[in-house]
């Protein structure tokens, strides 16, 4: 199943997409509607209250709340390890691929849906850049929570660009400030329940820049599996439905290349995952 928070005419709500349809299940604010079909107290097989075209809506991004935590993984891919360690942008300048997983935060007030403008503006260092990236919802409350038992914590999957401003990055140290520009974090086009991803490790991912492919990869090369990164996470704090894990993103970022390729104005970004779909938004 998949699941979309949407508006049309001024008025929100949460549907079922079926198709190039929405069945719409809930009219109103879509974060608690969806929060309550992740906790089971609503059925998200529900009949349709009406039905509304796809293209005839805004998509918005599939969270909670506009408070939602994002927990992301930095340098979780190999090669995107190894050009971002050589990159002159890597303030963490320890080791080249992680021996542990490099956790980092983004506030969920930077969240936008499928189709929102990214606000590369906002950046006064003009060095914003992409990364591509699957992302997991959280199903249940998890706390301490074992490799065998990890995916039967995961809601299901969608997919994060985690927009970043490489020299706010660097210049803070701690990546939160260059992470978290309002409209720096695209998510979605709809959250695919984890029953109808079945295998994740073989969903591929592909990046294009105005049509230029920029990242490939499959999930299977994450440096830390999923079940590792949940079994790390749980094993300190508790998380929550809801909450949303950036998996991190393979090579091919902007400041991968020489010189870097920052995003200008008029650009357009395009991340699509096997089983999921296409997150594409303009950069302004
Ligand atoms: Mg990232």
């Amino acid at each position: 199943m998949k699941l979309a928070a949407f508006e049309v005419d001024g008025r929100t709500g949460l549907a079922r997409v079926e198709g190039d349809e929405l069945a719409v299940l809930h009219e109103g604010e879509p974060g608690a509607a969806l929060l309550s079909v992740i906790e089971g107290r609503s059925d998200a097989t529900a009949p349709a209250l009406r039905r509304i075209r796809l293209d005839d809506v805004r998509l918005l991004p599939p969270a909670v709340s506009s408070r939602a935590t994002i927990l992301c993984v930095g340098k979780n891919y190999h090669a995107h390890a190894k050009e971002f360690f050589g990159s002159g942008f890597d303030s963490t300048g320890r080791e080249e691929v992680p021996t542990q997983p490099v956790i980092f935060g983004k506030t969920g007030s930077c969240l936008v849906g499928k189709g929102a403008e990214v606000r590369a503006s906002l950046d006064p260092t003009g060095s914003v850049d992409y990364e591509g990236e699957l992302a997991l919802v959280i199903g249940k409350k998890a706390q301490q929570v074992s490799r065998k038992d990890a995916y039967d914590c995961i809601f299901g999957y969608t997919i994060f660009n985690d927009v970043t401003s490489r020299e706010l990055q660097k210049r803070h140290n701690q990546w939160l400030i260059g992470k978290s520009l309002d409209t720096f974090g695209p998510l979605g086009p709809w959250i695919v329940t984890s029953d109808e991803i079945g295998d994740v490790s073989a969903l591929e991912l592909l990046t294009k820049i105005n049509g230029e492919v920029r990242q490939q990869a499959k999930v299977a090369d994450l440096v830390f599996d999923i079940p590792t990164l949940i079994e790390t996470l749980t094993a300190t704090m508790t998380l929550q439905p809801g909450d949303i894990i950036a998996t991190g993103t393979p090579a091919g970022v902007g400041i991968g290349f020489q010189p870097p390729r920052f995003l200008k104005k008029g650009d357009r970004m395009e991340v699509s995952i096997s089983g999921i779909g296409t997150l594409s938004n303009p950069v302004v």
